[in-house]
């Protein structure tokens, strides 16, 4: 495979500050020469995620995600090597050199995006077509326009076995290609594979990034047979996980709040009524993916979820997940109808707007959930609120809003506030004992696992693992040493296989008189090597002396001898097994 140069490796670099490529995706604060903030990796309420500008890196000490620019936008954009390097170029506005690298994965996938462009016309001027009028009918009867289905690109998919098949095998699409799309499904019979359209008889509605990419599809029953919805699942350009609907359109919205709703088609009313700030999670709920994604466009959203238990358990996970990533939101309690669709078209857009304008902040809403079933006129009722009330509560941050609602419902309840109080105290006590519990378990547990698992695979330990590391970040501060090292120690001594690899390609750079920066090692290492690179950089930050390294070699090379003397079990004789025991005992 054919390499970037160097040369165009440092310009890219040069060209694309550190900061602010991790900016759109991650709020940073400064604290001294570096910058932290909410890893956007893992879920985290205090920020480990640190950004080093001095050497343009990047490290999370909660996850141990680490490395530089390209790396940080492959894991951000879930992206090749090659697609990450030419997203950055993009940005910066360099050429990327194009012969002979190997771009087979972009390749495939900006061909996914064609096939599924291509597969959204086919089903939108099917819709407009004679055959395609049932699926007209369906849409018109639930009260979307022909601007909104233009606008959203909305479709129909015949009732055939192989309607869009056809229509894609003529553009000269294979069978292969539209599995891999999840456009068609296939079954084997008699050794003989056949292939049909995923989608038959549906309305469809595709999924489209933010960047304006068909990436998936909807579809949906036009009658009450089941499945009711059938989505794209993952392919290679589409995580469920990460599938949000309408944002598009919402990112360029004048409202800075996002509204978010369970199904697209609701989204889809939304947008029709003037809403256009509207979007829905597809799959089952709203992940920490999504809140991130969300978190790049927004930092205020409305939570307007259908208003039956389902929508009900949903709304409190994605207020767990939202409040964990610091975003504000504010819950709608939809009344008039199960969902926004339902209340637009009973009593028009006015109503849901008043809606949203009347919609508590998550507290309020937490607080007005917990009275749910409880008399609250008697003594056992009251009890039972004010426990739920004092873990609400003890929840936030905020102490304003904590000093605000115990007084309002102490007032209402005729308690005393102190009372109320005195309980949050309690339980934020126990809370922090409990987590703090949980943490230390989780300390001893990682540092147990991570030992028996190394004296299990690899016959070694920890002092020699530090060995290899505190000489792999010597030599990468001090290339010159290498000169004087070289003899002693070569790559086949380390026991890690990270670290072999890691140091084999410090040195390679170093007999080349090449540039040691982390950029340099971005086609040389694999995504968790760069981890691991990084986590050495930032463990061992003092410099060694030479005779420093010596005495690591020396730990290591102990450890080869050790290895090297001791007898596999296998090989041994009868005798020699048991002297071993005679020895032990
Ligand atoms: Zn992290």
């Amino acid at each position: 495979m054919a390499r970037f140069s160097d040369e165009f490796l440092a310009e890219l670099r040069m060209r694309c500050d550190i900061e602010q490529f991790i900016s759109p995706y991650v709020q940073l604060k400064r604290r001294g020469k570096n910058l932290v903030g909410l890893c956007p990796f893992h879920n985290e309420k205090t920020p480990s995620f640190t950004v080093y500008p001095e050497s343009q890196s990047y490290y999370c000490f909660g996850c141990g995600a680490g490395g530089e620019v390209i790396n940080f936008i492959r894991r951000a954009e879930n992206l090749d090597y090659v697609e990450a390097v030419s997203f950055l170029c993009d940005k910066c506005g360099m050429v990327m050199p194009t012969d002979g690298y190997d771009n087979s994965i972009a390749e495939k996938r900006r061909r996914m995006y064609e096939i599924n462009k291509e597969a959204a016309r086919f089903f939108n001027s099917y819709l407009f077509s004679e055959e395609g009028k049932v699926g007209l009918d369906y849409f018109k009867s639930r009260g979307y326009k022909k601007g909104t289905l233009i606008r959203f690109g909305m479709g129909y998919a015949p009732d055939k076995w192989d309607g869009l098949l056809r229509y894609m095998r003529q553009k000269g699409y294979s069978y292969e290609e539209l599995y891999e799309a999840n456009l068609a499904n296939k079954s084997t019979k008699d050794n003989k594979t056949r292939y049909y359209d995923s989608f038959r008889n549906r309305a469809m509605v595709p999924i489209i990034d933010v960047r304006g990419n068909v990436v998936a599809f909807g579809g949906r029953v036009l009658d009450d047979s089941k499945p009711k919805y059938i989505n794209t699942s993952d392919t290679l350009v589409y995580k469920k996980s990460l599938g949000v609907f309408g944002l598009n359109f919402a990112k360029n919205s004048k409202e800075r709040k996002l509204i978010i709703v369970e199904g697209y088609m609701d989204a889809i009313s939304l947008h029709q009524a003037g809403f256009d700030n509207a979007i829905a999670c597809l799959g089952t709920a709203l992940t920490g993916e999504m809140a991130h994604l969300l978190a790049r466009y927004t930092d205020e959203v409305i939570l307007a979820y259908d208003a039956d238990e389902a929508g009900q358990k949903a709304t409190d996970r994605a207020i767990g997940i939202l409040n964990s990533i610091g975003m504000k939101l504010k819950v709608v309690k939809l009344t008039g109808g199960k969902d926004p669709d339902e209340i637009l078209k009973n009593y028009g857009p006015e109503r849901f707007r008043s809606l949203i304008e009347g919609a508590a902040n998550d507290i309020e809403f937490e607080l007005l959930q917990a009275r749910n079933g409880l008399d609250l006129q008697s003594g056992d009722g009251k009890i039972k609120y004010l426990e739920k009330v004092a873990s609400i509560l003890a929840k936030t941050r905020n102490s304003i809003a904590q000093d605000v609602y115990s007084s309002k419902i102490a007032e209402e309840l005729q308690v005393n506030k102190q009372s109320i109080i005195a309980r949050i105290e309690q339980l934020r006590r126990k809370e922090r004992y409990t987590r703090e519990k949980q943490q230390y378990k989780k300390i001893q547990q990682d540092s147990m696992s991570r030992n028996s698992k190394l004296a299990i695979t690899n016959n070694t330990n920890i002092k020699v693992l530090n060995a290899e590391e505190m000489l792999i970040a010597s030599i990468l501060r001090s290339p010159e040493f290498y000169d004087r090292i070289k003899v002693d120690v070569s790559q086949e001594d380390f026991t890690s296989e990270d670290n072999k690899r890691i140091f084999s390609a410090i040195t390679e750079k170093i007999k080349d008189h090449r540039s040691l920066e982390l950029t340099f090692f971005t086609q040389d290492l694999t995504q968790e090597q760069m981890n691991a690179l990084v986590k050495i950089d930032k463990k061992h930050e003092f410099p060694i002396s030479i005779k420093g390294c010596l005495d690591c070699i020396a730990v290591i090379k102990q450890e080869q001898e050790r290895r090297k003397t001791r007898v596999p079990l296998t090989d041994m004789s009868d005798e020699e097994f048991r002297n071993l025991f005679k020895k032990n005992q």
